[in-house]
């Protein structure tokens, strides 16, 4: 089965990992790029994706990008994630600057042919802003942990994006989840979060294997489809998304 948005896993985490299992291991601070590109050298199944996110310290600097290209470039089989707009840290890392990186996170994505990770709290018109401004030059990307509306879900699948639903879903009175079966048709991926994202409380004990089958049975039972089409269609848009340095 495929996860399209974890974090770098402990390696007690790493052994409950099943052998037939891929995923995108993304990281939003640089700190950990290190260990991530260690981590997923060294596990099967496992392509890693360097990000960094607007914080209460500020948004990351731009001579970052410059960084993560070398790292692309010395490492082919690497994706960008997560990289975004976050409300939060307005105070902090104002939004033109959030706005210049993600751009530039953007527009190195579509260079080096990588797939890039959203992580995306509020300013959404910004983000379709950029978008719109950057047609024709995006990259392939998801919208990681997506839980906003029907209606901003299909204008950013218009752009070529694609939605990745995680367990925040189930937060409780979240009300995209009883309209799940409207967005059926369109491009999207599940993910887990995991360790570090929400989980619903009866999920929290469970081994990571058997926490992300609970999500995907969830998510086809909210969506009414066949769960093994699903993850059939999962599977083949993770391809797309961990493969992104063949030339297109
Ligand atoms: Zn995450």
């Amino acid at each position: 089965m495929f996860d399209a948005h974890c974090h770098i896993p402990s390696p007690a985490q790493i052994r409950e990992i099943p052998s037939d299992w891929r995923g995108l291991v993304c990281t939003s601070r640089q700190e950990e790029w290190t260990s991530l590109l260690m981590t997923v050298e060294t596990s099967l199944g496992m392509t890693g994706a360097i990000g960094a996110l607007p914080s209460g310290k500020g948004s990351p600097p731009l001579h970052m990008i410059e960084r993560m290209e070398r790292i692309l470039d010395h490492a082919p089989s690497v994706q960008i994630g997560e990289v975004g707009l976050d409300r939060r840290f307005q105070d902090a890392a104002p939004i033109a600057a959030q706005r210049e990186f993600l751009v530039d996170a953007l527009e190195l994505g579509y260079r080096r042919h990588r797939s890039v990770t959203l992580h995306i709290v509020g300013n959404e018109r910004i983000l379709f802003d950029i978008l719109q401004a950057k047609r024709g030059r995006l990259p392939l990307m998801i919208w990681h942990g997506y839980t906003g509306s029907v209606e901003t879900a299909k204008r950013f699948v218009a752009t070529g994006g694609i939605l990745s639903f995680g367990p925040s879903l189930w937060r409780p009175h979240l009300k995209l989840a009883a309209r799940l079966a409207e967005l059926r048709d369109m491009p999207f991926v599940w993910e887990t979060d995991w360790p570090e994202g929400w989980l619903p409380e009866p999920w929290r004990q469970l081994p990571y294997e058997e926490m992300l089958s609970a999500h995907a049975s969830r998510l086809a039972a909210a969506m009414d489809t066949n769960e093994e089409r699903l993850e059939e269609r999962i599977d083949a848009i993770g391809t797309l998304l961990t493969n992104q340095q063949t030339p297109r």
